[in-house]
């Protein structure tokens, strides 16, 4: 029992007391007085880090609070002790982080630390032996990964360039002018566009990938024109890649001009002194990003374009959205800084009004980091529909509103036309939490996600697998390559009343408005209209996902159940850490039918691909899932509770389901609900399931009309090639032919009855010789079916030759 915190009772006798901790508040604080500490994170400006490294080498300040940064690099030989806040993921790391202390060869104390609620943690605690020792899995990285092979390109397409990058971003890009248009220099531009470049880049490429020993052909993804197009589009990419930074820019040079206009204005004398502050804010803001401090800023060229994911990088967060964070007065703005952090986690940590904790002190999110277009800077929003029964998302420019699902076929309910893609934003020092948004904070946001398969060449890019027992199916798992994944803030969780979504925005303050706040305008307009926004913030990435749901009947405690006994095998059997895989329940906790799983870092592992195609992984994870839950992997028989354990384990406990994470199922976690299924999942392989003929059915689903699926049909029974694309729209041209081959630049034009009429068939030539001038092979087809063998013959070298 907690001494400290057993209220005396009434006449009783008074508890007894913790003779450690009176002692200890006893001493004088004069033996604390020196004691101070102070955070080494790759958020702290790498000047101030260094700093901290010489004072903490010098014994000034004694303690250091670290990050993995750590990990690597810093050497302090006189180092003797080091106390691990956490038992680290893996031997490996555990000798790296612990080997910090005793370098001179003086003894060393390490401690460690298993936290109360921490499955990975408790798990060692009872295990100490394979924290320090054991196999150590050798580190995994998924070279099949689209991205991550695709920054390696851009790497390969700047060195051909010849370019070396300047340090700022900022000198890359026309600044002139009193509203700088921030395109991309015409210097650069002409080595970008150089063919020579292309081709060279292309050649070393195809060699790189050839000597990777991978075979990429079975990704799904990778192909020649895949490499082909990558280079072709590097210039665009990197371009696009510069537009973070060109936000932030120029919502800082708006918030510098519009106080500007405020200070000149003498009939505005009452809002100098903000004007002043927000002028002088603005101005350290464009510092930090056009003279990036040293090459460990967010905002150094190399690093900011990796964090961008157009080149490689590893060790720091990718795609990543920022957080200004005001100095402290006096200071003279030295220091200000941008954090960064992960845009899934920044979604919440960044999210409308959300506390942020910054080297000792506490910030609020307030406003929105957002370009002001004339007097108001209203958020661009845009227009989606997530399917309530699957989760699915449907979005895109030109997604009409559909009424039915595209992945389940369930009926979809309106667009939301209210997304808001969450951007960077601004903090504002808060002294004190009052209890209310403290128990906000503590519940939290509601956060959903959706999905959508990547489409390539026409095909929706996914694999079904079964797995399947001698008594009949068991899983029915989806894997996805590279989907879109959306996280979606619908407010917080215990806003009053649940049916309206999303959070109120201030267009002309850019700050968010608290319903308090809202009122409190509306009065002060006294009847007047009140410019204000709702919007629903989202943030947006790709990941390989693999969705699972259970051909067996199990209810929202049996999914939950599953969710976590899966999530909790898979990080053992593969060594992850409790934050490096996400698992969530689609479409929804309440009335769940999926489980959707995603490794937190883009590309991560491999791990979810793995389970899918090596045959034994299903089966290896299903072992230890028994295992973790107190049954012999074997025989199945109760072990009533973990080896270590005395009292039983009746439904779930830390050892086996709960996580600190997951406490909102605790209640609902049994591990019995799951037993009969673990255990044939043992003997079940996944089959991989269609194949071969997806293409023709996506093709054919894409059809415009039954000319062109009865022209599919001729072509796929005649054993001719098929188009790569259906309905494409070609860049630049404003042409969107029926059917596309993109490795023979072959355009196919199906003519139905009505393109006789005189006006489009001139329309028609126009457009096609225009597409015949821009180097595509352009080829028509019209209603007469006779006509078509001797059409195929003719353009055999795109059709192939049946
Ligand atoms: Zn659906
Ligand atoms: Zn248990």
């Amino acid at each position: 029992m907690d001494a400290l915190r057993v209220v005396r009772p009434q006449g009783g006798d008074a508890p007894r007391v913790n003779a450690f901790f009176l002692s200890l508040y006893r001493q004088p604080a004069a033996e604390f007085a020196d004691l101070r500490g102070a955070e080494h994170t790759a958020q702290i400006r790498a000047e101030e880090r260094e700093k901290r490294e010489d004072a903490f080498r010098a014994g000034t300040l004694p303690a250091m609070f670290c990050s993995p940064t750590m990990e690597l690099g810093v050497d302090i030989s006189d180092l003797n002790v080091v106390h691990l806040r956490n038992v680290p993921p893996t031997p490996a790391n555990y000798a790296q982080r612990s080997g910090r202390a005793g370098r001179s060869g003086q003894p060393a104390l390490v401690m460690t630390y298993a936290t109360t609620g921490n499955n990975h943690d408790q798990y060692f605690f009872r295990r100490p032996g394979l924290m320090v020792g054991g196999s150590v899995s050798t580190p995994r990285i998924e070279l099949g990964n689209e991205a991550l092979v695709r920054s390696h390109v851009h790497a390969l397409w700047l060195s051909e360039t010849g370019q070396k990058l300047p340090p700022s971003v900022a000198e890359l890009l026309d600044m002139t002018g009193d509203e700088p248009t921030l395109a991309l220099l015409s210097d650069l531009l002409t080595p970008f566009q150089d063919e020579g470049v292309g081709r060279r880049t292309l050649e070393r490429a195809r060699q790189l990938i050839a000597d990777l020993g991978v075979d990429l052909n079975g990704t799904g993804w990778y192909s020649d024109e895949w490499l082909a197009y990558t280079v072709r589009q590097a210039p665009r990419e990197f371009d696009r890649a510069c537009d973070r930074w060109r936000d932030l820019y120029r919502s800082a040079l708006s918030q510098l001009h519009l106080n500007n206009a405020v200070l000149a204005d003498a009939g505005k004398r009452h809002l100098q002194e903000q004007a002043r502050r927000l002028h002088a804010e603005a101005n350290t803001q464009l510092g930090l990003l056009r003279s990036p401090d040293g090459e460990r800023s967010d905002f150094y060229t190399y690093r900011y374009l990796a964090s961008e994911g157009f080149l490689p990088g590893y060790n720091f967060a990718r795609l990543p959205l920022s957080a200004y964070i005001p100095g402290r007065r006096n200071a003279k703005g030295k220091n200000d800084s941008y954090l960064s952090r992960p845009r899934f986690l920044a979604l919440s940590e960044f999210g409308p009004n959300a506390i942020v904790y910054h080297n000792g002190a506490k910030y609020e999110a307030h406003k929105v980091i957002v370009p002001a277009r004339g007097e108001t800077s209203e958020l661009p929003t845009v227009s989606a529909q997530r399917c309530e029964a699957c989760g699915y998302l449907h979005h895109g420019a030109d997604a009409a509103a559909r009424d039915v699902c595209e992945n389940c076929g369930a009926p979809l309910a309106p667009p939301r036309p209210n997304l808001f893609r969450m951007t960077s934003v601004a903090t504002r020092r808060r002294e004190r939490i009052g209890s209310d948004e403290e128990e906000r904070r503590r519940v939290g946001f509601e956060v959903k996600s959706g999905l959508r398969f990547a489409t390539r060449g026409g095909t929706t890019d996914r694999v079904q697998a079964e797995a399947a027992a001698q008594t009949g199916p068991l899983l029915h798992l989806t894997y996805g390559d590279g989907a879109t994944l959306w996280r979606i803030n619908y407010g917080w969780r215990n806003r009053e009343n649940p049916h309206e979504l999303g959070f109120l925005f201030d267009p002309e303050t850019s700050q968010w408005l608290s319903a308090v706040g809202y009122e409190r305008k509306v009065k002060a307009a006294g009847g007047r209209g009140v410019p204000v926004q709702r919007v629903i913030p989202y943030v947006e990435d790709t990941r390989n996902v693999l969705l699972v749901e259970p051909r067996v009947s199990l209810d929202a405690a049996g999914m939950a159940t599953l969710m976590s006994a899966l999530k909790n095998a898979i990080q053992l059997t593969y060594q992850l850490e409790d934050s490096e895989l996400a698992a969530e329940l689609l479409p929804d906790s309440a009335a769940p039918r999926q489980i959707l799983l995603y490794e937190a870092s883009e590309g991560g592992a491999g791990v979810l691909g793995d389970l899918v195609f090596r045959s034994g992984a299903l089966g290896e994870v299903a072992r230890a899932a028994l295992g973790l839950l107190h049954f012999d992997p074997v025989s199945g028989a109760d072990l009533n509770h973990a080896p270590h354990a005395t009292e039983r384990c009746v439904a779930a406990c830390y050892d086996c389901l709960m996580t600190y994470g997951n406490q909102g199922f605790h209640a609902l976690l049994d591990r019995f609900l799951v037993r009969e299924l673990l255990l044939e999942l043992r003997g079940a392989q996944p089959s991989v399931q269609g194949g071969g003929d997806t293409h023709l059915g996506d093709l054919l689903a894409a059809c415009g009309s039954d000319l062109e699926r009865e022209w599919l049909h001729f072509l796929h029974e005649g054993g001719r090639r098929l188009p790569s694309h259906a309905q494409l729209l070609v860049p630049d041209h404003y042409a969107r032919p029926d059917f596309a081959y993109a490795e023979q630049a072959a355009l196919v034009f199906i003519d139905g009855p009505h393109h006789d009429g005189p006006g489009q068939s001139a329309r028609d030539a126009r457009v096609r010789e225009d597409l015949e001038l821009a180097g595509y092979t352009v080829i028509s087809f019209n209603y007469d079916r006779s006509t078509w063998p001797a059409q195929l013959a003719r353009y055999a070298f795109v059709f192939g030759e049946g």
